[in-house]
């Protein structure tokens, strides 16, 4: 089966981890903030703070912007179910804003509307969490625009993009928003097994969430509440996790960042002959906006069920049992049934619900081959025409 991700390991990666193992830090070391440094250069940002995954990283980023009880947050339907869970786990509600059809990020349009009707009822969102769905960034900035109108702060969930370029800044940059997060699950981009980072330019975030990813505990006696009682002393200053990443992990994460360009130009390659060679297909294919340079996580074609004889879901079997490992990104989390529990309902966000009925990700990662591709692309063919 050709999987539709995978991750690219060398042996310089593999002499990196095995370095760390015969070093005296296995976690708490000089790595990760190598590691955080190094990647907050590359992002043209001030600082940046890894934790063991993006989920994690999520959590803490809507902790650290005040995200609890009697706060709300809202995302794209279009998005792995762990960003509107990550406001959840602060006691926050969550609400969606459906997505745009070309891009497959949250809509511009329908944030404009939906901020105005927020804002005639007396209910706008305390935080907008952006997903930049498959590499592509979303309008950042617009985003940001609407946020200083309706006094909102961002997280942009960039999961799917790191080394993607918006406006020929790096995501991550936070030029337009307070947080980004990323994860190096090893289908994301680069990968440190499980992990995650944020990146911000606002110190006092910073400080917060150093301190949030381990158990809320600091050393600095500047930040004390009395005189320090001896060598051995800290306090806890909130309620923190232990969120924190190993050196093994920050190894692998620092050896693959230095491939980072490497593994998105391949990605771009494979877009590029993907567009060619589908381009007479009845499908639709992904379009970018001219300000993006994706990191291209995803290829997602969708199916035109008008001009075919079979349905969506005999294709999608046709092509996993010809040995394509095609995915569906992604299921509208509205309509898990635990979202349905919480009163959202089927029809809610009805463009990212047509969207699911027709989406395919097809395989796409640094090692898939052009003839890996020309024969995706054969038995694609072959399963639309029979
Ligand atoms: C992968 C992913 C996450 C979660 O990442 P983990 O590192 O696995 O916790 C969150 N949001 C999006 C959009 C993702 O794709």
């Amino acid at each position: 089966m050709i999987p539709y991700g995978k991750q690219s390991i060398s042996d310089e990666d593999i002499n990196a981890v095995v370095e760390v193992l015969k070093s005296d830090f296995l976690t708490q070391g000089p790595i990760v903030e190598k590691f955080e440094k190094a990647i907050a250069s590359y992002c043209n940002v001030k600082y940046a703070v890894s934790v063991s995954n993006a989920t994690a990283a999520l959590h803490l980023s809507c902790l650290a912007l005040g995200l609890g009880i009697g706060k709300l947050a809202w995302t794209s339907p279009n998005t792995f179910v762990a960003t509107s869970n990550a406001v959840l786990y602060t006691g926050a509600e969550v609400g969606f804003v459906d997505i745009d059809p070309n891009s497959y990020n949250l809509s511009l349009e329908n944030l404009k509307n939906r901020l105005s009707e927020a804002k005639s009822l007396g209910k706008l969102p305390d935080v907008l969490l952006p997903v930049h769905f498959s590499g592509q960034s979303c309008e950042m900035e617009e985003i940001h625009a609407l946020s200083k109108e309706y006094g909102f702060q961002i997280i942009e969930d960039a999961s799917h993009a790191v080394g993607a370029k918006y406006k020929s800044q790096p995501v991550g940059s936070c030029q337009y928003s307070d947080l980004a997060v990323f994860s190096f699950h090893p289908v994301k981009i680069i990968t440190t097994g499980e992990g995650g980072l944020i990146t911000t330019n606002r110190k006092d975030l910073y400080d917060l969430l150093i301190r949030l990813r381990s158990h809320g505990i600091t050393r600095n006696s500047d930040l004390m509440t009395k005189e320090t009682d001896g060598e051995w002393y800290y306090q806890q200053l909130e309620l923190g996790y232990n969120y924190r990443l190993t050196e093994i992990q920050a190894a692998l994460g620092l050896s693959q960042l230095k491939r980072l360009d490497e593994f998105v130009t391949r990605r771009n390659q494979i877009a590029e002959r993907y567009h060619n060679l589908l381009k007479d297909f009845p499908i639709t294919l992904p379009t970018l906006l001219t300000k993006n340079y994706s990191s291209y996580h995803l290829y997602v074609i969708r199916i035109d069920v008008s001009k075919i004889k079979k349905t969506h879901k005999q294709i999608f079997s046709d092509l996993r049992k010809n040995g394509i490992g095609v995915q569906l990104h992604y299921i509208p989390v509205h309509t898990q049934p635990y979202y349905q529990s919480l009163g959202f309902k089927f029809g809610d966000y009805p463009v990212s619900e047509k969207y699911y009925e027709e989406a395919i990700s097809l395989p796409i990662y640094f090692g898939l081959k052009d003839a890996d591709q020309d024969r995706i692309v054969e038995v694609f063919r072959n399963c639309l025409n029979s």
